[in-house]
């Protein structure tokens, strides 16, 4: 079997039997990002517990590389830290945005080699990454969150942590 029939079955594989997938509690975010230009649409949830991703789920619809995308991408991050997690969306944008003429780091990348060959398509591109950007878009929001939190918390004389 060459390389990109390998590939080709890592997506569908992925399609059929996304990893993941099904919303579920509990979270400490969701997430809702769309494609228009495909009509793709991804929900996320996911929490943080010590710093590392967790609870990952999702749901969504439209085509089977953004379906197959998002399924790889949560099994990557899955218990990951923020910092590690960094480095591997880095790594799948570079990739993306690499017109395939980027090398994929196997060992970072794992099963998200098999979309090298989506680079190709700039149409297809926003497709593969949609996933990957409402997961950047959820750690953004409970980064900030926890920023404010931590703001408004020095600034309770007594330091009681209020429920809001
Ligand atoms: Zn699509």
């Amino acid at each position: 079997m060459d390389l990109q029939a390998m590939y080709q079955e890592i997506i569908l594989d992925n399609y059929k039997r996304p990893s993941h997938r099904g919303l579920h509690e509990p979270f400490d975010i969701e997430v809702h990002h769309v494609n228009p230009t495909c009509g793709d649409e991804i929900t996320l949830r996911l929490t943080l517990e010590g710093g590392r991703i967790a609870n990952l789920s999702w749901d969504g619809l439209g085509c089977s590389i953004s379906q197959a995308s998002t399924s790889v991408m949560t099994t990557l991050v899955d218990s990951k830290t923020i910092e590690e997690v960094a480095t591997i969306s880095d790594a799948f944008l570079a990739l993306m945005q690499g017109k395939g003429a980027v090398v994929p780091d196997e060992e970072l990348l794992e099963d998200g080699v098999a979309f090298s060959g989506v680079a190709k398509y700039p149409a297809r591109v926003k497709c593969a990454l949609l996933g990957w950007m409402a997961l950047k878009g959820a750690i953004l929001q409970l980064t900030d969150r926890e920023q404010t939190d931590a703001k408004i918390l020095r600034i309770v004389p007594d330091g009681s942590k209020n429920e809001s």
